[in-house]
């Protein structure tokens, strides 16, 4: 296991390293990922790996034509994510492998919960990142005869769906990879019952499933706005073209974090319930 920790400890070293020269997370954002990261690698190695392909991929496309992100007001935020992005996309897999490490009987199920809540964010970063690339104009994903800007919650495209299977696929597929290798080399994964392929295609599913579900919950409860002067919807208060936006839907305490952490909460939820009936 002293091999893991090493390699895990250098890993995040590196990726906190390139985060803050490339500008991916603040300063307070890189802090909490680093503890995310060091809960993962004290209790699930599995987990911190997956972690890390989550992190180094999305990070990626967010580079992937930023200008014409921007320009549609879909980019992130320049200075990189935030502290609360960080805990609201990584938390939930890092509390769950937390606690349950010390549960006997739990720690099985927390691997499937780890895996596709980590599937899920790397679906739905994947999701919009592509999606606000598309040529074609958003519909709601409870409306689709609605057509809605890029980057508004709850919009959906082809391209941005396409991007939730791969992004859910790209973290699936090296999950039924880890835990085929943790039952032949003894690692904290080897107790899960699931067959590897079983467990990938489990984890695929859930990871789409909850991209599909924060969509919803995005498009339903999330707060929106209006821009009086281009008569757009937007996600944020101030409009790309400068704008006072004025909120139209939605509730006011519901931002995208906060869809996020729901859905991934209910999903965590649901893995460790489809776990301990398998
Ligand atoms: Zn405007």
């Amino acid at each position: 296991m002293t091999a893991q920790i090493a390699l895990g400890l250098l890993l995040t070293a590196v990726t906190a390293f390139l985060a803050k020269k490339y500008k991916a997370l603040s300063s307070s954002g890189i802090a909490a990922a680093v503890l995310l990261a060091l809960v993962l690698i004290a209790t699930s190695w599995e987990g911190f790996v997956l972690m890390f392909l989550f992190f180094s991929s999305s990070s990626a496309f967010t580079r992937i034509g930023y200008r014409k992100k921007k320009e549609r007001g879909a980019s992130e935020r320049e200075g990189g994510r935030s502290l609360s992005q960080v805990l609201c996309s990584g938390g939930v897999p890092a509390v769950v492998s937390g606690l349950c490490y010390t549960v006997n009987g739990l720690r099985e199920a927390a691997a499937l919960a780890v895996a596709s809540t980590i599937a899920f964010s790397n679906a739905d970063t994947w999701a919009s990142e592509l999606g606000s690339l598309s040529s074609v104009e958003p519909r709601l994903i409870t409306n689709l005869r609605r057509k809605v800007p890029h980057g508004v919650s709850g919009g959906v495209t082809l391209l941005g769906e396409l991007g939730a299977v791969m992004g859910s696929a790209f973290i699936a597929v090296p999950a039924s990879l880890l835990l085929a290798l943790a039952r032949n080399y003894g690692w904290s994964w080897a107790s899960v019952r699931i067959d590897p392929f079983s467990f990938g295609a489990l984890v695929l599913l859930l990871g789409w499933g909850g991209e599909i579900l924060d969509s919803v919950l995005g498009a339903v409860a999330q707060i929106k706005y209006l821009c009086p002067k281009c008569g757009a919807f937007s996600d944020k208060s101030i409009h790309v073209c400068g704008s006072k936006t004025r909120a139209v839907l939605g509730l006011p305490f519901i931002k995208n974090e906060t869809v996020n952490l729901m859905s991934e909460a209910a999903l965590a939820l649901l893995a460790t319930v489809i776990s301990l009936h398998l």
